[in-house]
């Protein structure tokens, strides 16, 4: 079986090189052990603006194993390794998707594998716990699993980008033709048989995250936005709620009104005037989200552009 270890990457000269020189040595083991006879790197370059790419050729030139693929531009994590998996689709048997900085336990490849041998089109990779993130990091990411699930995405709890795809479940995958992509919701909707392995996320080895809080809060965003059309009715919901409201003020409002009495007024006038304008801000500002996937998904624009391939046999069949 062939396997493709696929690493996106973004300004990541700093933990590269440790990380080739474990992820070789897990290529290693798996074909010593006869998992995978055949596996093979691709790293996948983001637009870096430092010396990744650099790197990546130079691994490429020194082994076999290893293709690298050179974006044009930077086009975020998710848009990165699909341009990975698009290769593997074509040149693998299985995938194997993992983040640069190796956070997640290269160990459970293993598993993975093994999972995927005894019939698993997908294997996710799922976080036993979250001991190693800031207690922030831990809160938000909790918030946001509960808040996709209550909004009816489909996402496996705890687990991110780290997953084993056979290449049916790839395939499929890259018939799916939305420019928007949630991966870890797209992939739990193909629905071929799955698995799970557990393990521990680790801290960084070295350089910073690359989803600082406003890239973390737009891609959940956007993660809620791509996969349920939920706030939408929640709107509509809110909007009835207000016409209840209003009835029972109107129905107050005639009363004293017949009753001759004078309304002071003021305060309540101006407090639901602005609360109600905030809600329809918000209302408008929820219906322009999805108004702006919309025009996103129309254009059709190409994912990425390929700008330079290096040491590509390895992933040639
Ligand atoms: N990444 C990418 N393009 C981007 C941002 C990040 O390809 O625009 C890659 C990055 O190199 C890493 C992975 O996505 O391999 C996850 O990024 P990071 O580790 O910074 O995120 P965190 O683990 O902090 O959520
Ligand atoms: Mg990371």
């Amino acid at each position: 079986m062939k396997l493709l270890i696929v690493v996106p990457c973004y300004n990541e000269e700093e933990v590269l090189a440790d990380t080739h020189r474990q992820l070789s040595g897990v290529l290693s083991e798996l074909r010593d052990e006869g998992l995978a006879d055949e596996g093979g790197l691709l790293y996948v370059d983001d637009g870096s603006r430092d010396g990744t790419w650099a790197l990546i050729k130079g691994f490429a030139v020194a082994d076999s194993r290893v293709g690298g693929l050179k974006l044009a531009h930077n086009v975020g994590h998710q848009q990165a390794l699909w341009a990975g998996m698009e290769w593997a689709s074509l040149h693998a048997d299985a995938a194997v998707s993992i983040d640069a900085d190796l956070q997640d336990d290269i160990r459970s490849i293993r598993d993975m594998v093994k999972a995927y041998r005894s019939g698993a089109d997908i294997v996710y990779g799922v976080r036993r716990e979250r001991s190693s993130d800031t207690f922030f990091k831990k809160n938000t990411a909790q918030g946001f699993y509960r808040l996709m699930n209550a909004l009816g995405g489909d996402v496996v709890y705890n687990h991110a980008d780290f997953r084993l795809m056979s290449r049916r479940a790839l395939q499929a995958l890259m018939a799916c033709p939305e420019r928007n992509l949630f991966l870890r919701g797209m992939v739990a909707a193909l629905g071929f048989p799955s698995a799970k392995v557990y393990y521990d996320r680790k801290e960084r080895m070295a350089g910073e995250s690359k989803y600082p809080l406003s890239k973390m809060i737009s891609f959940a965003l956007d993660g809620i936005t791509s996969f349920s059309v939920r706030p939408l009715r929640y709107i509509a919901i809110l909007g009835l709620l207000f016409i209840l409201i209003s009835v029972a003020v109107i129905v107050y409002a005639i009363v004293r009104y017949a009753a001759g009495e004078t309304i002071q007024g003021w305060t309540s006038l101006l407090v639901s005037v602005w609360f109600i304008g905030g809600s329809i801000l918000t209302a408008l500002g929820i219906i322009g989200e999805y108004v702006g996937k919309i025009y996103k998904e129309v254009k059709r624009r190409p994912r990425y552009f390929i700008e330079e391939a290096a040491g590509m046999s390895v992933a040639q069949d």
